[in-house]
């Protein structure tokens, strides 16, 4: 059995998280690949290392004096080795960065370097073997990044190695430019190396112990999600919910490699398993709840709609050609609504509203932002009956007034449009009603 090990910035700010993550891989010789982020925040006010170096390098660009800075970056390190009693000096690396940083060797480059010290200092206190993912992430010309080519270098270079350390977060083109992933980005590295090694599992480490049921700045103390299904995931994450990097998901799925998160500081909680399918019953009628604020919605009303052929494609033509994303659209008889995101929608508001007027001249528009969207999700909605019911009952308890209802055909979520001051109120009414009350 192979295990992928990714920690997050967090399980490695600081000589006792790393010593927390020395513990996790030992107890078990399954965790033979190694993905670590960059130094993360020690405590709420801190700076991630990332920051610092994105920082620092702008200052260099504008031809300030970094030195400080890069002292600052070096510093964070130092602490981690003498913590560790490590034998490994990172002097020569720092000279090199400072080189570089002079010539301007680019945003990419700059950044990467959190993930780069940290895995050798990571491949020096567990004695796992180094590997730079400049070497064996592979980005085109373009910066796109190529997964074919990636996947042939990374697996030739794991395929005879027992351990390894492959930093996350960054590869590199062809011919040795840096390119970094979007924020977050190790875990991408760690679902990739996961996909090259064959592995049986891919344990992502963080600071939470898998999934939330609910938002817990929203719901006190929520319950983590045991099992769920990328499906399911993806309908959370597109509502705000994220603890992986989207771009993390596809390797692994399309290798039915399942993801497990775990909480370094809480080892012995099982964390949340996502897989393809299971049929593991969730423990409650949903999976998650999770919303989004920052809706408007466009009211569009006209007598006989219904038998005027072209009607809805017209509208979302407008929309097209405004280049605005639509995000729901539930219809009754003679009138659509459509759903966008309320910051987009109203830089185009004026002309959307005019280009729709002309188009399909409308008996009346109307207009309401301050709208937000909750999703309940889950695969055990389809075989339970009165869901909806018990959706509105919660809220109608709470004397929350529903916008808007939509349930997808899949019946893995029911969508609720809620007035913004009623958001919070309507995730803790509906956590109660699932998951405190009921079963
Ligand atoms: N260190 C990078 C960031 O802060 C990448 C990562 O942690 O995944 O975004």
């Amino acid at each position: 059995m192979k295990k992928v090990v990714k920690f997050g910035g967090s399980s490695l700010a600081s000589a006792d998280q790393f010593k927390k993550v020395g513990a996790i891989i030992h107890a078990d010789e399954n965790r033979r690949y190694v993905v670590p982020s960059a130094p993360g925040k020690r405590f709420s006010s801190d700076i991630k290392v990332t920051d610092m170096l994105y920082a620092c390098y702008d200052a260099a660009v504008k031809g300030e004096d970094f030195s400080e800075q890069l002292e600052n970056i070096k510093a964070r390190y130092q602490e981690i080795i003498d913590g560790l009693n490590l034998d490994c000096s990172l002097d020569e690396d720092f000279e090199i960065i400072r080189g570089n940083f002079q010539d301007k060797a680019g945003v990419d480059y700059a950044a990467s370097r959190g993930e780069f010290l940290n895995g050798k200092i990571m491949s020096s206190y567990l004695g796992f073997e180094f590997v730079d993912a400049a070497e064996v992430v592979r980005f085109n010309d373009d910066s796109s990044f190529n997964d074919e080519v990636t996947n042939d270098l990374l697996s030739e270079r794991l395929k005879d190695m027992q351990t390894a350390v492959v930093p996350g977060f960054y590869g590199a083109k062809a011919d040795g430019t840096v390119v970094t992933f979007s924020r977050g980005g190790s875990d991408i590295t760690g679902s990739l190396v996961a996909l090259a090694a064959h592995a049986d599992l891919y344990e992502n480490w963080t600071d939470v112990s898998g999934f939330l049921i609910a938002d817990p700045r929203i719901v006190k103390n929520p319950k983590a999600i045991e099992t769920i299904t990328y499906k399911e995931l993806r309908e959370l994450s597109y509502m705000g919910a994220s603890v992986l990097h989207e771009d993390a998901i596809f390797p692994v799925r399309k290798a039915g490699i399942p993801i497990n998160i775990r909480n370094t500081n809480a080892p012995e909680d099982k964390g949340t398993l996502i897989v393809e399918s299971t049929c593991r019953q969730p423990r409650y009628t949903i999976t998650g709840i999770a919303g989004t604020d920052g809706f408007a919605s466009i009211t569009i009303e006209k007598a006989m709609m219904n038998s005027e052929v072209g009607f809805c494609r017209k509208v979302l033509q407008v929309f097209e050609d405004n280049g605005i994303s639509i995000e729901h659209m539930p219809s009754g008889i003679d009138t659509m609504t459509i759903f966008v995101n309320k910051n987009t929608f109203e830089e185009r508001e004026q002309k959307i509203l005019s280009d729709i007027q002309r188009s399909v001249h409308p008996d009346h528009m109307e207009l309401e932002s301050d709208l937000a969207l909750i999703a309940v999700v889950g695969r055990g909605m389809k075989s339970t009956r009165g869901t909806a019911g018990r959706i509105f009952s919660a809220l109608a308890h709470a004397h929350i007034n529903v916008k808007m209802i939509d349930q997808g055909s899949s019946e893995l979520n029911i969508i609720v449009g809620v007035k913004h001051e009623d958001f919070k109120n309507a995730i803790r009414a509906l956590y109660e009603i699932f998951v405190l009350t009921q079963i």
